[in-house]
């Protein structure tokens, strides 16, 4: 099926360089994926209904907190998690639920000081858990040669072990905003749990690609604790950060956001802060607008269904890379074929910049891409060889130190793929 018609904005045409009118190529979901069309507009339609939420007397009121609640129902049944969940929306991306773990656990075992992440996260993964504990442990995706191994459990089961059980959490990607690799989440949260460590799943290029079961009923160590996400992952922009997590850890969190709405009853003297688990963190108004439109795609994609979202994409980055693998000039990174991953492909072309490359298929071909280094620094310096990096000319590094990402949404087609790998050939074939 061409999925393309469902979502706003595929359907573009620009004006290129040489003046051609060219249908708009986009592959840069990793970013922020499209909007689906349907969900916009029933959120639109809302408006017309449109009132705060958490009265209630009149009628508006009411539907709006029955819609939130459904909302948070639709994403733990899409999650596969249970009554021991809980849903939080929390600012407007995937870095505030972050945030908000990494303080709120901090202060939750302070004599648990560490935290272990990988040298393959996303900054937003890395640098909140950093600034809020002691020390971090990273677990690096490559072997002593520089070759790319992923996410190795034994060197994480080792360095648990190393830890003294002074590890508060794991906090892992569900799939790289580099690699596209789907990490062993279940495999590492058992790990986890096994020395007292929670785990935090990054979900923000995992969400919208595969299908994500936060309960592991047979193995209930394996279980994830934590998972987040943003409605700009799953095609709805501008809508909240979700943080969806256990119930009897989130409970004994202190809140971090304070005002209406998360207390139950106020003095002047002290307050009572709400019992109700998502009340408690939700200070202030919501995104409402936001919530029920994230809710109504999360219900077209399971309409869908995720395992056959997965396997649409398994076959197009599985041709995309075997496309560009057969281009001598283009280097794939990392330096390894990956089988588990998400439709998330880096490249460079040999001698020219990330910068270029970007831009000719931009202004020539009107394909979006993204460059540079997709806040994971320390994960693409380790991919690239130590020219692209250590570069001495100041004016140089933006051109060169970073890859251009090509990255899949519903709505990509073979068509566009055939495209984009054309356009990288004649890249190569005009630039000497
Ligand atoms: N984690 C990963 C893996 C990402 O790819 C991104 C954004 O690209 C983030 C976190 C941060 O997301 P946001 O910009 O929604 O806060």
């Amino acid at each position: 099926m061409n999925y393309k018609e469902l979502f706003i904005g595929t359907d573009l045409y620009i004006n290129t360089s040489d003046q051609k009118k060219t249908e708009r190529i986009y592959l840069d979901s990793a970013a922020s994926n499209l909007a689906l069309r349907s969900s916009q507009e029933i959120s639109q339609e809302y408006l017309n209904y449109y009132a705060n939420a958490h009265t209630k007397v009149h009628a508006a009121a009411k539907f709006t907190t029955e819609l939130i609640v459904w909302a948070e129902n639709t994403i733990k049944n899409f999650l596969g998690a249970d009554d021991t969940y809980s849903v939080v929306f929390l600012g407007n991306g995937v870095t505030f639920p972050l945030n908000r773990l990494a303080l709120g656990l901090s202060k939750l075992r302070p004599e648990k000081d560490t935290v272990m992440i990988s040298s393959m996260e996303h900054h937003s993964n890395d640098l909140p858990h950093r600034v809020n504990h002691e020390k971090v442990m990273y677990i690096s995706g490559f072997d002593e040669k520089g070759d790319y191994i992923g996410f190795d459990l034994a060197e994480i089961e080792q360095q648990l072990e190393s830890s003294n059980g002074k590890v508060n959490y794991v906090a892992i990607t569900g799939a790289s905003n580099v690699s596209g690799e789907i990490s062993p989440y279940h495999e590492i949260a058992k790990l986890a749990h096994q020395y007292d460590a929670y785990i935090i799943v990054d979900g923000a290029q995992l969400v919208a690609h595969a299908s994500v079961s936060l309960v592991n009923k047979e193995d209930p160590l394996s279980s994830v604790d934590f998972f987040v996400f943003s409605g700009h992952k799953i095609y709805t922009p501008g809508s909240p950060g979700v943080l969806i997590g256990k119930k009897e850890i989130l409970a004994q969190m202190e809140p971090i956001f304070y005002g209406g709405g998360m207390v139950s009853s106020v003095t002047l003297k002290d307050f009572t802060v709400a019992e109700h688990l998502s009340d408690k963190e939700h200070a202030g108004t919501l995104n409402i607008p936001g919530i029920i439109s994230l809710g109504c795609t999360i219900n077209f994609m399971q309409h869908v269904e995720m395992e056959k979202v997965y396997a649409k994409e398994q076959h197009l980055i599985n041709y995309l890379y075997a496309e560009l693998s057969q281009i001598p000039e283009v280097i794939l990174y990392p330096n390894a074929n990956i089988t588990n991953k998400v439709g998330v492909i880096c490249l460079n072309l040999q001698n020219i910049p990330h910068e270029l490359t970007s831009l000719i298929l931009n202004d020539y071909f009107g394909i979006a891409v993204r460059n540079e280094c997709f806040c994971s620094h320390p994960f693409v310096k380790d991919c690239l060889v130590e020219e692209l990096w250590d570069i001495e000319d100041e004016s140089a590094v933006n051109l060169y130190r970073g890859m251009v990402r090509v990255s899949l949404g519903l709505y990509t087609t073979e068509k566009d793929l055939e495209f984009f790998v054309q356009s990288i050939k004649k890249i190569i074939g005009n630039i000497d």
